[in-house]
This record gives structure tokens, C-alpha cells and sequence, in this order.
């Protein structure tokens, strides 16, 4: 159970003065429904209104207090709607005349508040000309200039919320911060010069320079560890509890597995090998498997998992195989169908798409162990799905199955063992904050047969030009050759995507007539599938797309990759792009279109795309170039995200904290010590309830 200091942190916004129903909404939005989230929502700048006392401090434009004598009131014709109402001054601290501006105004207010020949203060943004002063609506208007706030934070924000009343409800809510237990190891803090947890969550929303909201301040690093600390600990602690759990023994395949490698059309990679005992020794041992395969593009993963599936059908069990989409669903299921040809194993296959009798069937042929090995959608984990006996789950691509879901998936199916797939490369900090509970194997080596990628950069504008060329040269090669055409992500709705794509889509057609084909993300499986298919026979040269070719296809014939406005796509997504050629012996060329003008930092960006196929160098030069929250994908590939800890500058702390939970479970592994008490806080403030409840006795 959560501390009961802990409650007030965790009740509603809505508890706050002056935050009714409708800003609550708004905050949930922004930040969360609870007091943490907002006490964890921080400014990322600060504004400075300097008292300005002399007229050498003025700068147009910028925000600043001053005093001055109101000498004038001016409203205008009741006519000239539309004009200001202007209030004369002259300042006090120094010699010039003072103009405030008014659009929106209650006359009578105005004459209240700024009377004629009263002194106040006023702050605002100045705008100067020729020794005059001019403010329009200033932000503040006061008696005592030192009721105006010199620094003042700026948050992040969302429609319909102010910074100004961002801070107001914050002020309330660090009133009611409670007095917690140091979780932090003294002298380590010392070290480092931290503050304290309640002191660093005060003065990191009390900012005073612009180094106060830097990631390296000593406030914000200090609750940058503590995120990062609950979050290693508690992968640590699942970590823990599934070693603990008995899994299903699979012993190593003495039959099957050697079967399919005779079989094999080429000889396996080094990292295949190796990766491939890594997991049979893992099946084979008593604890239950739970591991991340990484593995470039086309590093041949599928090979790998398909023999952990074979290891779980010899010794009796049944194996899964999920997909994240339809077609790659599909093509997993040829492709595993033709690698076990003279192998008697039973394959299904289970999508959306298989409905009615045949979904029955396949259900109950599942549950009464006929089927050995299912391939498919999300769909095979869905309640209505029931195995006989399942020995072993891989899922290819998905970085969305993450802690949460694998905890599901081993409550629902006690003792599978899990294989996770992922050909985008992670840096090193998402790998370490995502699947630090998971054992790791790399494929860092590709196939021997595979041709360095052509990527060149151009143009949009020669979007025409390079079509007709591509043209000539199909026309001309004597091998085959096709053209992926890939049309940029828009904006979320995924019309206007469509309508670039299906524009692109047209323009072809003039030039390839009906050798070219359009696939996306709004048409019928079947209506795709046969589209994939022409491509696949070669019955088309060019295949114009939406992002859904993504992960996943195999098409050797392949050698050409077109992406336009390459600059919208993350980095990471553009190497799974290019991995979708290079894929047979021909040479390939990988071409990114940019629409004009070029960012700097998105000229540098296909720089490296350029320089570099290695899609861990991708990774984490992207990751630098735009920092952990933005790496394009992160939010919606439901890669976990930090409230507090910004990797892009703080991974030496995730390195740190990664050691320091180690260390703590070492020396107190039911956090049962002081400091394992302060920890359990800790855990508790950022919501891991799941691994202190699991994971501690
Ligand atoms: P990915 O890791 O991207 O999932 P795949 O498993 O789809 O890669 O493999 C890509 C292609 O490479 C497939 O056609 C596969 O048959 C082939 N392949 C896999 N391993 C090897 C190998 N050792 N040598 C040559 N080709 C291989
Ligand atoms: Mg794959």
C-alpha cells in the first residue's frame, strides 16, 4: 500500500484552488490528472522583468517593471472603435514619458485602478521610440513594484492554460509537498551538491537564470535521478521475480532444428550462431526466458526465432509469433511455410481478417494442440485465443509491448517464455530504461551477400526528372528492377497523407502507366494484399506508399527506395526504409527527396543518413540531434518517455542509477534498511506499484 504521505500528491488536480473542471481537463492533457503531474510538469525557460531604474537598462522588446506617475487618460471617439485607450505617465526613477496601451478595456476599471496622478508599477514587454516608453496591456499593474516577480517561470503549455496560472496552481500544490525520507545516499549527494527532494522540486520551479532550467542544474538533475532510479529499481525487481518463476523447459532441439538448417539455402552468420545458442541454452534452462533480440534490418531474425519456435513444438509445446501488422503477418507466415516445407509442422495463421468458420477452427485446432505454431496479428493474444500448451512467444516489432504488456502476456500464459524482436535500433539509454528487465542478444552482422546501399540526397523539385530517369533505366536494365516510392507522413490525420500519396500516385501513372500501384494504410487487407502481391510477381515497377511498407517486406528485386520529404521522418524509420532494399544481390540506391528550405539541423540529420548504415550510429546520433522526448516515434511507439530525466543530456545519470539500483539490491534486496524504506517511497511517488508489490515480500 502507498504510504499515506503520499496521498496528496496523488489526488486530482481538481483539488487545487482555483482549478475547476474544465482547466483540470486541460492540465490532464498537458501534464496529468494528479498533483505530482503537475509538481512534475517544469519550466523550460525562465522570463527575467528586471526593475528598471534607468533609462541605459531599456532594450525594445524586452519585458521589464517600472515605476510612474499617471499624468493622463486618453480614451478614444466613441466613434473609432478598434482604437486603444491610452494611459500617459511619466516614470519616477528617471527622466521619460510613458504610454499604456489598451484594446480590451472597462473605462471605469481602468480609472480605478490607474487614477490620475497615482504612483504604480507596471510590467510588461516595452517597446521604446525616441525617449518615449510604450507597453501595451502590461502584465502586471501594482502599487509596490515588489509584488512583481523578477523571474518568473515559463512552462510549457497548451491552449486555454497561462504560464501565469500554470504557476499559481504549482505555488499551491509545493505548499503542500510532504517531508519524505532521503532515498539518496548522503554522501553521494554531497558529492554531487543536490539538494534535497523537496528543495530541488522548490527552486526547479523557481528559476532565476536560464542555467536554473538547464538539465544540468543541480535541482534538476537531483529529481532526474530520482525518476531514473524507480525506474531501473523497478526493472530490477521484475527482473528479479521472473528469474525466479519457473518457466516452460524446452530442452534443445535435437531434430527438428537440425532438419531446418540442412535445409537452409545459405549458411548462417556468426551472430546467428551465436544468438541462436544463447536462446536454445536460455529455452533449455529452468527460469523462464525473457529476452530482446536486436538485430538490424535484414540481420536475418526471423531464421533465429523461428528456431526457438521449433525448439518449443519437439519437446511438445506450441510457439507464437506476433506480428504488428497484416501484411508482415502474411508474409511471415509464406515465408516460415516455405523454410519448413519437408518439416511436419503444423502452421496457422490468425489475423482480423480471418473470420467466421475459419477463425473457429483455427481456435479450436489451437486449443486441442494441433496447431504447433500460430503466426499473426495482436490478435493471438486476445482473450478468445487459448493455447494448449504454449512453450514459447516471440514478438517481431514491437516496441508498444512494453513492461506493462509483458507482465500481462506472462499472467495470462504462466511460464511462456518470451522473445522479443526489434530491428529498430535502440540506443544504449531507451534499451537500458524499456528492457532493462530483459536479457539481450545482438545480430551485429549481417548476411555476407548483402551490397553497401547507394543513399543520395536531392531535391524535391527533381521529383519529375528522377522519375522519368528511373524509367529509362528499368526500360534498359537487363535484370529486374523495382522502385518503392514512399510519400511522406503529413500530419496525423491520415487523409492529407493519402492525398500526397495518391497525387504521387497519379504523376507516375504518366510516366509508368499501369506498371505502378499505390498501397495505404486506409485500404481493406485483401485490396493491399493484391496490390503487395503485383509487386512481389513483378508485375509492377514502382509501388507508391504510405509509411505501411515500413517494417517487414521482402522483396529482392527491389533496388530502388524513393522517400519524399525525407526531413518529416525520424531517423529511424528512414533505415527501416532503406533496409527494404539492398535485400538481393544487386546493387541498391536509396534516394531522399527534401522539400525546401532545409532546417539545419534536418540538413544534418540526412547527413548522417548518407554517411552511415549502421542503424545504432542512427539511433543515437538521432537521439542527440533531437533530444529522448522527440526522437520522432518515441511517444507513439510507446517507447516510455520521462516526466522529469531528459536523456538526450542526462544518460550519464541513467548509467549511474542503472549501477546504484544494482548496488541496492545487492545489499538490501527487500529494501528493508533505512534507505530501502526511503526507497520504497521512492518507487511508490513514481508509480510502480506493480514492481514493489510483485517484486518484494
Ligand atoms: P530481419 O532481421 O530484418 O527480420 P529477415 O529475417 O527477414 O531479416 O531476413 C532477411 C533476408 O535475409 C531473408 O530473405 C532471409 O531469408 C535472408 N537471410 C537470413 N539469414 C541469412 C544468411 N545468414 N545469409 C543469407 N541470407 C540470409
Ligand atoms: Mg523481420
Amino acid at each position: 500500500m502507498r504510504p499515506s504521505q503520499l496521498n496528496i500528491l496523488f489526488q486530482q488536480t481538481t483539488t487545487l484552488a482555483g482549478v475547476g473542471g474544465k482547466t483540470a481537463a486541460l492540465l490532464k492533457k498537458l501534464c496529468g490528472l494528479y498533483l505530482i503531474d503537475l509538481l512534475f510538469h517544469l519550466p523550460s525557460n525562465v522570463a527575467h522583468r528586471p526593475r528598471i531604474t534607468h533609462f541605459s537598462q531599456l532594450s525594445n522588446g524586452a519585458l521589464g517593471t517600472i515605476r510612474l506617475r499617471i499624468t493622463a487618460h486618453e480614451a478614444p471617439p466613441k466613434k473609432r472603435r478598434g482604437s486603444p485607450y491610452r494611459i500617459i505617465g511619466e516614470c519616477i526613477d528617471f527622466p521619460a514619458e510613458i504610454e499604456l496601451l489598451f484594446f480590451n478595456y472597462h473605462a471605469e476599471y481602468l480609472s480605478e485602478r490607474l487614477a490620475e496622478g497615482s504612483v504604480v508599477a507596471v510590467s510588461g514587454k516595452m517597446e521604446t521610440y525616441g525617449g518615449r516608453i510604450k507597453i501595451l496591456h502590461p502584465d502586471y499593474m501594482t502599487s509596490d513594484w515588489t509584488n512583481i516577480p523578477e523571474y518568473e517561470p515559463i512552462y510549457p503549455l497548451t491552449a486555454g492554460i497561462t504560464s501565469k496560472g500554470l504557476a499559481k496552481s504549482v505555488r499551491i500544490a509545493l505548499d503542500s509537498l510532504p517531508i519524505l525520507p532521503e532515498w539518496l545516499d548522503q554522501p553521494f549527494l554531497v558529492q554531487k551538491g543536490w539538494p534535497d527532494w523537496k528543495t530541488a522540486l522548490y527552486s526547479a520551479h523557481k528559476p532565476q537564470t536560464e542555467s536554473d532550467v538547464s538539465c544540468l542544474s543541480p535541482a534538476r538533475a537531483r529529481l532526474a535521478y530520482d525518476e531514473l532510479l524507480a525506474n531501473q529499481l523497478a526493472l530490477a525487481l521484475i527482473r528479479r521475480m521472473q528469474r525466479k518463476k519457473a518457466g516452460k523447459q524446452l530442452p534443445v532441439s535435437q531434430k527438428l532444428v537440425p532438419q531446418l538448417l540442412n535445409g537452409l539455402p545459405f549458411d548462417l552468420t556468426r551472430a546467428q550462431q551465436r544468438v541462436i545458442k544463447e536462446i536454445a541454452d536460455d529455452l533449455s534452462a529452468s527460469g523462464q526466458m525473457m529476452r530482446l533480440l536486436q538485430g538490424d534490418v535484414g540481420s536475418g531474425k526471423t531464421v533465429v526465432a523461428l528456431m526457438a519456435l521449433l525448439q518449443a513444438v519437439e519437446s511438445g509445446h506450441q510457439g507464437v509469433l506476433m506480428a504488428p501488422t497484416d501484411i508482415l503477418a502474411r508474409q511471415h507466415y509464406e515465408s516460415i511455410g516455405k523454410l519448413l516445407k519437408d518439416i511436419p509442422v503444423r502452421t496457422a495463421l490468425l489475423t482480423a481478417r480471418e473470420k467466421g468458420k475459419t477463425r473457429k477452427e483455427i481456435l479450436s485446432a489451437l486449443a486441442a494442440g494441433d496447431i504447433d505454431i500460430l503466426i499473426g496479428t495482436h490478435a493471438v493474444f486476445t482473450d478468445e485465443v487459448t493455447y494448449h500448451s504454449l512453450g514459447i512467444a516471440v514478438v517481431d516489432e514491437q516496441h508498444k509491448f512494453g513492461v506493462q504488456q509483458r507482465l500481462a502476456l506472462c499472467r495470462k500464459e504462466s511460464g511462456v517464455n518470451l522473445l522479443i524482436m526489434t530491428a529498430t535500433p535502440i540506443p544504449r539509454t531507451l534499451a537500458l530504461t524499456n528492457f532493462g528487465d530483459l536479457d539481450l542478444s545482438v545480430l551485429d552482422e549481417k548476411p555476407a551477400n548483402r551490397q553497401p546501399i547507394d543513399t543520395r540526397v536531392l531535391s524535391l523539385k527533381k521529383a519529375e526528372e528522377l522519375a522519368i530517369k528511373l524509367h529509362d533505366k528499368i526500360a534498359k536494365s537487363e535484370s529486374k528492377m523495382q522502385v518503392y516510392w514512399v510519400c511522406p507522413v503529413i500530419d496525423e490525420s491520415q487523409k492529407s497523407d493519402l492525398a500526397a500519396a495518391q497525387h504521387r500516385y497519379e504523376s507516375l501513372q504518366k510516366i509508368f502507366a499501369d506498371r505502378v500501384g499505390l498501397v495505404h494504410g486506409q485500404m481493406k487487407g485483401p485490396e493491399k494484399d493484391a496490390v503487395m502481391n503485383r509487386f512481389l510477381a513483378g508485375d509492377l515497377d514502382v509501388l507508391v506508399a504510405t509509411t505501411v511498407i515500413e517494417v517487414g517486406v521482402d522483396v529482392p528485386n527491389a533496388t530502388v527506395m524513393v522517400i519524399e520529404q525525407a526531413e518529416r521522418f525520424g531517423l529511424a524509420g528512414l533505415h527501416q526504409l532503406r533496409g527494404r532494399v539492398g535485400r538481393g544481390g544487386e546493387k541498391s540506391i536509396c534516394l531522399l527527396l527534401y522539400g525546401e528550405p532545409l532546417t539545419q539541423t534536418a540538413r544534418a540529420r540526412l547527413k548522417i543518413m548518407r554517411e552511415t548504415e549502421n542503424g545504432f550510429t542512427i539511433a543515437e546520433e538521432d537521439l542527440r540531434l533531437r533530444g529522448a522526448g522527440d526522437i520522432l516515434g518515441v511517444r507513439q511507439s510507446g517507447l516510455m518517455f520521462f516526466q522529469l530525466a531528459d536523456l538526450s543530456c542526462q544518460s550519464d545519470l541513467l548509467y549511474t542509477a542503472t549501477q546504484d539500483a544494482k548496488m541496492i539490491l545487492n545489499t538490501d534486496p527487500q529494501l528493508k534498511s533505512a534507505r530501502g524504506q526511503a526507497l520504497r517511497y521512492l518507487l511508490y511517488l513514481f508509480r510502480k506499484d506493480e514492481a514493489i508489490i510483485n517484486g518484494l515480500n
